[in-house]
């Protein structure tokens, strides 16, 4: 056993030398060598118009009766937006007509205009640019499966938490996006699948996976609030499941925690990408925070307390973290901790532009799923969808944002 540990320290220091590519130095670095900074402060102080998914039923109800209406209208009107996807008020025939300006202002600004829509995998995925309120973008993607549909949302414009190998990471933090600005992103979504826009999958939207732009837990009040919207039956919410909505995070470990007590019992996703601190704090600069016993131990707690498996996100990195041997410390973490309560999902990467980063080779991958399986931990390849259509992480919407820039802020229609 002694003698595993120090060979796995010696390949350790070997591996070293290649976990940072000295031509990207991180953004604002005087130095290669030197780290990048997780950031939590919003470049953008604004806040999104206010609307009708920001609020509990409750609220939507007190705020009619202070407008002078009666509190049963946010019924009619909350069952007119997560029923029949509709935010058009003078499609609401319903409603009287002395209050559909009240409720377009007050309820219902646009908060998403469509900046770009493409179109991948045979019909399959689409994936759609937002222009927010103050001319940030967000990105969301569309993907029909054989047995689900499922949307992948933004939960932030940018991302503060720096990933070396991800688009998004590059940009930094803008904003933390409103809940109504989350569940639009599913509204429209659910407009499109049903509109029959996808050539494959259900018609009806089944998941959900926080996966977009954005650490997810950063933005922790909206996002446990768009959970809400999205799982709470009409007229509450939309009434999905919330087994098929997953949250995806980096791995802040006090924020798991807390989500574990919510009583919502969302899949948890931990984007892990290394199993060792020494990689680990190379590749995710938020491991420096929370290192991966801590957050393994926190994705345990989730699992006893909700009773949902936790699905362990791995980017499999060409020569940087594919070695069997870290398939094998990866197993060991999760086996000390119980069996059974987590399942891995190896991706390949899918590279940003000008990354010297590049995907494992298909038989590394196979070795890689091969050991993580004999030592008994169940393990499923994720595809990468939409890899022709700037499908990494919030790469499509950097390059929207790079365009909008270039044209002097001319409105953009397609990229
Ligand atoms: S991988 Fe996720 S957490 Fe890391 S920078 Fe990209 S969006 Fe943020």
């Amino acid at each position: 056993m002694t003698e595993t540990i120090a060979s796995i320290e010696e390949l350790k220091a070997q591996a070293r030398r290649q976990v940072r590519p000295t031509d990207q130095p991180p953004e604002g670095a005087t130095s290669p060598d030197a780290k990048p900074i997780i950031s939590f402060t919003a470049r953008r102080k604004g806040k999104a118009p206010s609307h009708l998914a920001d609020l509990t039923l409750e609220k939507r109800k007190e705020l009619l009766k202070s407008a002078g209406f009666p509190a049963f209208r946010a019924d009619q009107l909350s069952r007119h937006y997560f029923s029949n996807l509709q935010a058009d008020p003078s499609q609401m025939t319903d409603l009287p007509e002395s209050m559909r300006d009240f409720v377009a202002e007050t309820f219902l600004p646009n908060l998403l205009e469509k900046k770009a829509e493409l179109i991948a995998d045979g019909g399959s995925t689409i994936k759609n640019v937002w222009g927010l309120y103050d001319g940030t973008s967000v990105e969301s993607v569309l993907m029909g499966y054989r047995d689900r549909t499922t949307l992948c949302v933004s939960s932030q414009a940018g991302c503060g938490m720096a990933c070396p190998f991800c688009a998004t990471g590059q940009m930094g933090l803008t904003r933390n996006l409103s809940t109504g600005e989350i569940i639009e992103q599913v509204r429209r979504a659910m407009i499109t699948s049903e509109a029959g826009a996808l050539s494959t999958g259900p018609a009806r939207l089944s998941n959900v996976v926080f996966m977009g732009m954005g650490e997810p837990l950063v933005n922790y009040r909206a996002v446990v609030e768009a959970l809400h919207r999205m799982i709470e039956p009409p007229p509450y919410g939309f009434g999905l499941s919330a087994r098929n909505i997953t949250v995806s995070t980096v791995g802040m470990a006090p924020l798991i925690l807390k989500l574990a007590e919510v009583g919502l019992p969302v899949t948890l996703a931990v984007s892990l990408h290394a199993p060792d601190d020494e990689l680990r704090d190379d590749l995710i600069p938020a491991n420096a925070r929370w290192k991966v016993g801590e957050l393994l131990d926190a994705a345990r707690h989730y699992f006893e307390v909700t009773g949902r498996r936790v699905s362990i996100e791995y980017a499999l990195i060409k020569d940087m973290n594919d070695h069997t041997w870290r398939a094998q410390l990866l197993a060991d973490e999760l086996n000390a901790r119980g069996s059974g309560w987590a399942h891995v999902n190896p991706i390949p990467l899918n590279p940003t532009p000008g990354s010297i980063w590049t995907a494992s080779t298909k038989e590394q991958q196979e070795a890689f799923v091969n050991q993580l399986r004999s030592a008994g931990i169940r393990t499923t390849i994720r595809d990468t969808r939409g890899s022709d259509i700037d499908g990494a992480c919030g790469q499509l919407a950097t390059e929207v944002t790079r365009k909008q820039k270039a044209a002097g802020r001319a409105k953009i229609t397609n990229v």
